[in-house]
């Protein structure tokens, strides 16, 4: 089915966004500090301010944007992290997106695509590994409508493993749909639609998406009008890094958000920014165009998060240990672990087949060693689905979590579905490091709410599930 983009406007003024990079272009340390007093009052940056700090080279000035962005991530996130894992439904695609592992000419790929019954135990294996947060990547193929992908959410829901646990939330990271089709999404209850334009420079886009409904920039650029239209107002957007100059797409993404907030009253519920990582059979993934440097990338990172700070920032297994580790202080609240990026990977006996998987992960640790690391880093671990469960998402969200809702809630929560996650699925080891540890932080929180906090987690001990505020 064609669907016209005709009448679309394209939002992104490509001049104007040079302009801004162009004239930001000199960070004099009096204009990045003025700025950062302004980010830290939590009111965010213009497009302009952003330009300034992405393009301060001085490695006294990173410290500085990069202490600034720890402060506001504290002050907001406190030390919590939601964890999820993707789980790959299909990689057939009918697409040639030139970085991507399952683009159509990429015969060397071995093309699947879950059966229900295949779904279910992918799905059991990720529940008895402790997940309640799914994040489902499918190809875009003509033969896989909004119908058979609200078909696979219902299948996801409505699998509870024999072991314990259930999948609470399920995020999407699909094609784009026209609105009835995102109509049907909301339906069946997603929680976050997630979709990336790749680069907002429309003449590279072109050239890389040459074939499939994904060469329409406008349709895709207008995904997130059509998602929220539809009522799914937990939207995640990103752009993939290395294909373009980066200081233009990480401003392009901040006008992606702000033209969302005018046009809906409010923006991004997630941002990603992933980094490409080699594919097979793809010169471009192993090549990027305009690599980026640690540097560039934690700084970028720090700088989103001085800009949304509401915002929640994304880091997927893509990035290796330690860039993890210390992009977790900086910016990022929610990150993936245990990934494995083909269908069926989670129930393969041969996991790791370069022939199905889409790209290369750089952080291969399972989930219980990842949430070890993090308890070490001082973070408390979260799979909370409170705020989604109960409506309050999109607007309603943004407004609680500008006052200072998210350490009243969400910490008492991710210390509930940590210590769910403590009783039913974590090794000796991790066991042995991490109680103590929710026991002081739930000393150490708010008097207001400790008693029943205190409470609850004796209930979850006792064998009581899914407690929340
Ligand atoms: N097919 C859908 C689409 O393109 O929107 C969704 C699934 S696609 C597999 C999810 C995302 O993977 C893409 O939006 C792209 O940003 C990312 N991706 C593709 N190839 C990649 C690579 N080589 N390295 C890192 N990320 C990649
Ligand atoms: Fe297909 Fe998405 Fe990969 Fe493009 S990025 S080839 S649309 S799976």
């Amino acid at each position: 089915m064609k669907i016209d983009t005709s009448g679309v406007q394209n939002f992104i003024d490509e001049g104007a966004i040079w302009d801004i990079v162009n004239k930001n272009s000199v960070a004099d340390p009096g204009r990045v500090r003025e700025i950062l007093d302004k980010a830290l009052e939590l009111k965010g940056l213009s497009l302009a301010e952003a330009a300034c700090l992405l393009q301060a080279e001085d490695p006294d000035m990173n410290q500085e944007i990069a202490s600034a962005a720890r402060k506001v991530k504290k002050a907001i996130y406190g030390n919590r992290v939601v964890l999820f894992a993707p789980l790959y439904i299909t990689n057939e695609c009918g697409n040639r997106c030139a970085y991507c592992g399952f683009k159509d000419t990429n015969t060397e790929l071995v093309r699947r695509t879950l059966t229900p019954e295949e779904l279910r135990r992918e799905v059991g294996v990720l529940e008895d590994l402790g997940h309640k947060r799914l994040l489902l990547v499918y190809g875009e193929h003509p033969k896989f409508g909004a119908d058979w992908i609200a078909e696979t959410v219902r299948t996801v829901y409505e699998t509870v493993s024999e072991k314990s646990g259930e999948i609470r939330r399920v995020n999407i990271n699909c094609a784009p749909l026209d609105v009835e089709g995102f109509r049907k999404l909301h339906e069946v209850g997603i929680g976050t639609y997630q979709c990336f334009q790749e680069t907002y420079h429309s003449e590279t886009y072109s050239r890389l998406h040459t074939k499939g409904r994904k060469s329409d920039y406008l349709w895709r650029l207008h995904a997130m009008h059509r998602a929220m239209e539809a009522g799914i107002d937990d939207v995640g957007m990103g752009a993939l890094l290395g294909l373009y100059d980066y200081r233009f797409d990480i401003l392009a993404l901040l006008a992606h958000a702000a033209e969302l907030e005018k046009a809906f009253g409010v923006g991004p519920h997630t941002l990603s920014f992933p980094r490409l990582e080699p594919a097979l059979n793809s010169e471009i993934a192993f090549n990027p165009p305009y690599p980026i440097t640690d540097t560039q990338f934690k700084r970028l990172v720090a700088v989103l998060r001085l800009a949304v700070p509401f915002t929640g920032l994304i880091l997927s297994t893509r990035e290796g240990r330690e860039m993890r580790r210390e992009l977790l202080d900086i910016g990022v609240s929610q990150i993936s672990a245990g990934s494995r990026t083909y269908p069926g990977a989670y129930t393969d006996p041969n996991y790791d087949r370069p022939d199905v998987q889409q790209f290369c992960v750089g952080d291969n640790r399972s989930l219980d060693e990842v949430v070890r690391e993090i308890v070490r880093q001082g973070y408390i671990p979260s799979w909370c689905t409170a705020c989604y469960r109960l409506g309050r998402t999109g607007e309603e969200f943004m407004k609680l979590a500008k006052n200072g809702f998210i350490q009243d809630f969400c910490r008492p929560n991710a210390l509930l579905t940590f210590s769910e996650y403590l009783q039913d699925y974590a090794s000796a080891e991790t066991r042995g490091i991490a109680v103590p540890f929710v026991l002081e932080e739930a000393q150490a929180g708010p008097e207001k709410g400790r008693k029943t906090l205190m409470d609850r987690l004796t209930r979850i001990e006792r064998g009581e599930r899914d407690l929340y505020f």
